[in-house]
Formats: structure tokens, C-alpha cells, sequence
């Protein structure tokens, strides 16, 4: 359904900050920007890559909205350990996991970044990585806007 994701992201980092220990900064240009989403999921996506960027990091998480003009992108950065250029391609496959010794005191699965994959290609997006390792990661989420 068509839904105001601003609020919505507000509403989701309010419910999720008190369990981080880092911070999460929400910069958006516009109060209201509609796009077409099932809520429930949406929100799932989001919680995945806020809770990987708390994870992997211990500096400010970034969540920025940009809009583009038939285009939503949603960017969530953090300033972690990042993820290896080799790596990289496997990211988003069930059950991977970088380098099991680094991610010991992690627990996980390696089903986040599958599901946020799938979620993101059912509201006709994709999702990308730009990484570098020790600097951090940027996932990006890319959906079409709703029309009016
Ligand atoms: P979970 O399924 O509980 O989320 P997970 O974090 O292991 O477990 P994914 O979310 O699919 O699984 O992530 C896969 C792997 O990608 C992680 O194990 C981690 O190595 C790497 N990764 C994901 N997000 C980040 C990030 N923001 N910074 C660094 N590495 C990351």
C-alpha cells in the first residue's frame, strides 16, 4: 500500500535505538515521501541492515533518504570493520558469512542480507554494497516512487 515512509522510519528507529549501543541518525529533505510498500516487510529490511550496522560497527549509523526523480534510495552507512572487496559478491547469499572467526562474538545466521535481497526485488528494487574494509559499508536501497 501506498505509505509515508518518513514517519514510518522515525517510528521504527524510535522502538529500535534503546537496544543499540550506537546511534542511529535519520536525515531526510522532505517530512512526507509516499511509496508503495508492504509496512511490515518494509520495516523487517530496515531493521536488518540498522541491526548489521550496530553490529559490525561502534561509531554513528547513517540513514539517509535520497530522492531521485522516479527513484527512492535508501542508504544506511556505518563507519564498521566493512566488508572485503572479495567478499562482497557472496554478501547477499543465503547462510554467508564473512570470515567465521571475526564474527564468533557475533552471533547470526547469514539470513539478514538474503531476506533484505528478497524484500527489496519484491517492491520492484534491488539492493547494493559499496564497502571498504576497516572504513565501513553502505547498503543502499533502491525502489521505485509511487506516482501521485
Ligand atoms: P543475521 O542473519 O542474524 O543477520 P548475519 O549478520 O550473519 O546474521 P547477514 O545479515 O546476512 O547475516 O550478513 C551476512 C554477513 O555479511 C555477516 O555475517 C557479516 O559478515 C557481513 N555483514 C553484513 N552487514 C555488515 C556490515 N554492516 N558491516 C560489516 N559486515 C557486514
Amino acid at each position: 500500500e501506498r505509505a509515508n515512509i518518513v514517519p514510518l522510519i522515525d517510528k521504527t528507529i524510535k522502538r529500535i535505538q534503546p537496544m543499540y549501543k550506537n546511534n542511529i541518525q535519520f536525515i531526510s529533505r522532505s517530512a512526507e515521501l509516499y511509496v508503495n510498500i508492504h509496512e511490515q516487510s518494509f520495516t523487517q529490511l530496515l531493521i536488518i541492515l540498522l541491526d548489521n550496522a550496530n553490529k559490525y560497527s561502534s561509531d554513528i549509523i547513517k540513514l539517509t533518504l535520497i530522492e531521485e526523480k522516479d527513484i527512492l534510495k535508501i542508504r544506511v552507512e556505518d563507519k564498521g570493520i566493512g566488508i572485503p572487496e572479495e567478499e562482497q559478491p557472496y554478501i547477499f547469499d543465503r547462510m554467508y558469512r564473512v570470515d567465521k572467526t571475526r564474527n564468533r562474538k557475533t552471533g547470526g545466521t547469514g539470513l539478514g542480507l538474503a531476506i533484505a535481497k528478497r524484500i527489496s526485488e519484491q517492491h520492484g528494487g534491488y539492493i547494493m554494497l559499496e564497502s571498504t574494509e576497516k572504513i565501513g559499508s553502505i547498503f543502499l536501497v533502491i525502489l521505485p516512487r509511487s506516482e501521485v
